[in-house]
């Protein structure tokens, strides 16, 4: 444990920055891959170079020249993506897939995490248009990756913390209301959420564990499975104060989706799988798959009372 180098693309996002951050603290060799077309983006690079500081090796590629991410994905023993999953049909099933093609070209390659963290993609064949492009692209990624026969973990980190308690579960929110909540139908359905920290060192856990191999890992923390209701109840226990409440049906929801451009349009039908279906939180996992928090009781998750503490 501990000795494995991991190689992270996708490090200056929103989650590949955590994820860079615990491969340091968890005490792997860990190399960044540094895009040759981040150019001049000054925030990128300083944020590189803060790597660097801390111990990570910089890594220069494009996703533009095949031989350039051989290269790197040959430096490694893990390799973990990141990459945003942007709401462009294709987009980020081509940056992956080309990622699956050059991991075929080095078998040093013991475990590959590609850029899932959400909801199970498998378990979304009936999703909705047009939100289940997410899933439907994570799908060809992953069936890539199986007739490659790359070994791998899939990660299905539920709601990442920060978009979701901090809107109170409201889509287009990240800051919570001091005054007022709108309720997705009843508010009761159950989702589970994340603090992205911990997503990182779960998903660090799982690089070297024989048990997480060729497995999809749901981090389900037992005390963050909670409804919008139970969520807003906390907040207001934070304040100290009782919010007025609205709420808005499902047909509503589906029928303001329709004028909203295609982005929104995705995360929206996310949000009524979520929500509106409890997508989340109602299935057994069942054999053949594992949970984080079972796996590594070490790791002290954050709660949602302690992370909504920051909003207060
Ligand atoms: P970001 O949008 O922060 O992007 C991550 C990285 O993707 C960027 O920093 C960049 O890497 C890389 N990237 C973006 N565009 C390109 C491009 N054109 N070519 C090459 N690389 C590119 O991603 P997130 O952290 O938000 O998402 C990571 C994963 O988490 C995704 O799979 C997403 O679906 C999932 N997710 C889950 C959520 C949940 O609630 N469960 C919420 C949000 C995301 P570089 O560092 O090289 O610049």
């Amino acid at each position: 444990m501990g000795k494995n180098k991991v190689l992270i693309i996708g490090g200056t996002g929103y989650l590949g920055k955590r994820l860079v951050r615990a491969s340091l603290r968890s005490g792997y060799q860990t190399y960044v891959l540094q895009r040759q077309e981040m150019g001049v983006d000054i925030e990128k690079v300083e944020l590189l170079l803060s790597f660097k500081r801390e111990g990570a090796h910089l890594v220069c590629a494009s996703f533009n020249d095949h031989n350039s991410l051989v290269e790197a994905v040959k430096l490694v023993d893990v390799v973990i993506s990141a990459i945003s999953g942007v709401h462009i049909r294709s987009h980020h099933i081509l940056l992956q897939l080309k990622l699956v093609h050059a991991i075929k070209e080095a078998p040093n390659v013991k475990r590959f995490l590609p850029s899932e963290f959400g909801t199970d993609p498998a378990r979304m064949k009936n999703a909705m248009e047009p939100g289940r492009v997410t899933f439907d692209d994570k799908m060809v990624v992953r069936k890539a990756i199986e007739e490659a026969k790359i070994p791998f973990t899939y990660i299905s980190a539920n709601c990442f913390a920060g978009y979701f308690l901090g809107g109170l579960c409201q889509p287009g929110f990240i800051l919570p209301s001091k005054h007022h909540v709108s309720l997705l139908g009843d508010g009761n359905k159950k989702a589970i959420y994340v603090d992205e920290d911990d997503i990182a060192m779960y998903t660090m856990n799982t690089i070297d564990d024989p048990r997480t191999l060729n497995k999809t890992v749901y981090i389900r923390p037992p005390k963050n499975i909670l409804s919008q209701r139970e969520v807003v109840e906390i907040w207001e226990k934070l304040i100290g104060k009782e919010l007025a409440k609205s709420s808005i049906s499902d047909q509503e929801f589906l029928a303001n989706m329709k004028g909203q451009g295609y982005a929104e349009q995705v995360g929206l039908t996310h949000y009524y799988h979520v929500c509106f279906e409890g997508c989340l939180a109602n299935f057994e996992i069942g054999d053949g798959a594992e949970e984080a928090c079972r796996l590594y009781p070490e790791v002290s998750y954050t709660s949602v009372e302690e992370y909504m503490k920051r909003y207060v």
